[in-house]
């Protein structure tokens, strides 16, 4: 078992023992021995020692732990990078079981409670589904209880998943109102370029607003920098500023990993932006599975920005299928992301009256449920991507 770390508060602004709740991704890279293909139990221990120093000190707990897919491939000796996507299914059964024995054996010993929760996307995408899991994570942290969460590999098909834990993070810190996810990888955040790739890429310890020139810096899908990739990460760290939640990616292999964090181990800090978003706007704000865009034209997104609603006027083009309701991303002429809404008509119909006045909306469709394409009381703007 590890020592326990004396716990200082670190000088610096970012420190983790300030925070009310916090959500903690671990990737499955700190979780599986690369030799022996088992937990690595060891850290475990060390990591529920920082959990009981951040308990004590008042901080509520949710962990979003990854390592299903890989247990379960080193238990049958399959190749985890090759076969991920064929064995998923089968591997993700075989493999949370042993992961959950894990968390379970090891927090135990420290007092901790642990309570599994695999999710689909329905249990956070869809608004009722959300508020009944938000409602059980909220009653299991009122008991003490540290919920270590995961996707349902199991059941989850192409299409109707997650796929990364990053974002599901996000997601989790939105739906349990966190103020800082901490993502633990194996990589210690952000660099101007591949560091593993490149000698002269430099490390970024702190991001304000995540720019597009941030965003070109975790390089594209197939030069990903870390087993997860950064690009997920970043998407992560966006969602959780736009509902007020900061974000640090560290390098979390060693033991004691939120401890370090706290006393100056590099990493990078992403700042949340202020935000007075109701949740039901917060909801909207860090949907992972939006159905369809719509492009603006820029005096439509003026209007935006002076706070009123959408019209079918202001739309140039409409991509994707969706039914209304839907949440879609709003786009400014150059395509650049400026927000997410839901949308007021399916995309059949949205398609025929983009670019018209409301009044011809009648005439058009036959019917007239909205004068607004998106109602500004369902519509947020992503403050960085808005152009100047
Ligand atoms: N849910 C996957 C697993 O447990 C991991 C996904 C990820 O690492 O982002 O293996």
């Amino acid at each position: 078992m590890s020592t326990v770390p004396v716990i200082k508060f670190a000088s610096s602004p970012h420190r983790i023992y300030g925070s009310r709740r916090v959500v903690i991704k671990i990737g499955s890279a700190l979780l599986v021995d690369k030799k022996s293909g088992l937990v690595r139990t060891g850290w475990m221990e060390s990591l529920a020692v920082d959990l009981n120093c951040l308990r004590h000190a008042g901080v509520e707990v949710l962990i979003v732990s990854s390592g299903a897919i890989a247990l379960g491939c080193r238990r049958l000796g399959i190749n985890h990078i090759r076969s991920k996507i064929k064995a998923r299914q089968p591997t993700a059964a075989i493999g949370q079981i042993i992961l959950a024995h894990a968390y379970q054996e090891v927090m135990f010993r420290h007092d901790i409670t642990t309570a599994q929760i695999l999710l689909s996307t329905d249990n956070t995408e869809q608004r009722k589904l959300h508020l009944y899991l938000r409602s059980t994570i909220n009653d299991l942290l009122a008991l003490g209880v540290v919920p270590v969460i995961n996707e349902n590999d199991t059941v989850s098909t192409t299409g109707f998943r997650f796929g990364d834990n990053d974002r599901l993070g996000a997601r989790l810190a939105q739906l349990a109102n966190a103020d800082t996810l901490i993502i633990l990888s194996d990589i210690d955040g952000l660099y101007t370029a591949d560091p593993r790739s490149n000698s002269t890429a430099h490390h970024i310890p702190e991001v304000k607003c995540i720019t597009s020139e941030i965003e070109a810096m975790a390089g594209d899908a197939g030069s990903n920098y870390t087993s997860g990739g950064m690009i997920t990460k970043l998407a992560a760290a966006k969602i959780a500023a736009t509902i007020g939640c900061r974000t640090v990616i560290s390098n979390g292999l060693e033991p004691n990993p939120i401890y370090r964090i706290d006393n100056g181990a590099r990493c990078t800090w992403f700042h949340e932006f202020a935000s007075s978003l109701t949740t039901r706007k917060r909801w909207i704000a860090s949907s992972l599975d939006p159905r369809g865009q719509l492009i603006l034209d820029a005096g439509a997104l003026d209007a935006l920005i002076a706070g009123k609603s959408l019209l079918p006027a202001g739309v140039i083009e409409v991509v994707g299928t969706f039914e209304r309701g839907d949440v879609v991303t709003l786009h400014a002429p150059d395509g650049a992301l400026c927000g997410r809404g839901l949308i007021s008509y399916a995309s059949h119909d949205a398609r025929q009256i983009a670019g018209l006045k409301s009044c011809e909306i009648e005439t058009i469709l036959g019917y007239c449920s909205s004068d607004e394409i998106v109602h500004r009381n369902d519509l947020v703007l992503i403050a960085c991507s808005i152009p100047k």
